[in-house]
């Protein structure tokens, strides 16, 4: 039996379902820093890499229901492998556990680096811990956070280029960490993306913060059950 039917009889409400960076991505469009635009580009960035592509208040899902996957735009042909079996996605090299990962790989290679990531145990170094000491001024977190950025806003603009959206809002708990993250994105996607987007298009962070999900599951259902309409203003 499908999930939503499930839900629907057993709590007898009517249910949507929704994956969470597409819910997001409409909470973003609808209450947060995408409400003023009429299109927008949203990518979450946590332990995975995802995204949603939001038009005239509508999720566009795209021929496969694929739309908005940019965590799996291959941005590194020879870099490592990813989830999804192919080398070099963006999700391999700029998401919460990649950046974890590659943390762990430079402190390996280099003994003789001197960074707080020591001190931390190498089951606990997410790209949030990375960014948390990115914020504090440490310089091997600094610099893997620009890389990761770096990765990412060359995806970024690419999807940009294609979908031209009036907005780039970036999520989820990297992105979180600020600057250390999101200026390094800026600058790539300036230097990536086609003129005028490179230096017209906002690339902002999230405002909806860790209710993104919450807030954008109801989004979702105000949109599908018609109590909010595409494209009003709220
Ligand atoms: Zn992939």
């Amino acid at each position: 039996m499908e999930l939503r039917t499930l839900f629907a009889e057993r709590f007898k409400l009517p249910v949507v379902l929704e994956n969470d960076a597409n819910a997001a991505g409409l909470g973003e469009a609808l209450f947060g820093a995408g409400r003023a635009a009429d299109s927008l580009l949203y990518v979450n960035v946590g332990t995975g890499v995802g995204g949603a592509v939001i038009i005239k208040g509508r999720i566009h899902r795209g021929a496969h229901s694929s739309a908005g996957e940019i965590g799996h735009v291959v941005v590194k042909p020879d870099g490592p492998t990813c989830t999804c079996g192919k080398r070099g996605c963006v999700e391999a090299l700029a998401s919460g556990d990649a950046i974890g990962r590659r943390a762990r790989e430079r402190m390996a290679a280099d003994a003789s680096a001197a960074t707080v990531l020591r001190k931390v145990p190498p089951a606990e170094l997410t790209g949030c811990v990375v960014g948390m000491a990115a914020a504090r001024g440490d310089a091997l977190a600094r610099q893997l956070m620009t890389e990761a950025a770096t990765w990412l806003g060359m995806a970024i603009a690419g999807a940009a280029n294609v979908i031209d959206p009036e907005v780039v809002v970036i999520g989820g708990g990297v992105a979180e960490t600020g600057e250390p993250f999101l200026v390094p994105l800026q600058e790539a996607f300036k230097r990536y993306a086609v003129a005028p987007l490179s230096a017209s298009t906002p690339v902002v962070a999230a405002e909806l913060g860790y209710n993104a999900g919450v807030v954008g599951a109801a989004a979702v259902a105000f949109v599908e059950l018609g109590i909010v309409k595409p494209n009003s203003s709220m």
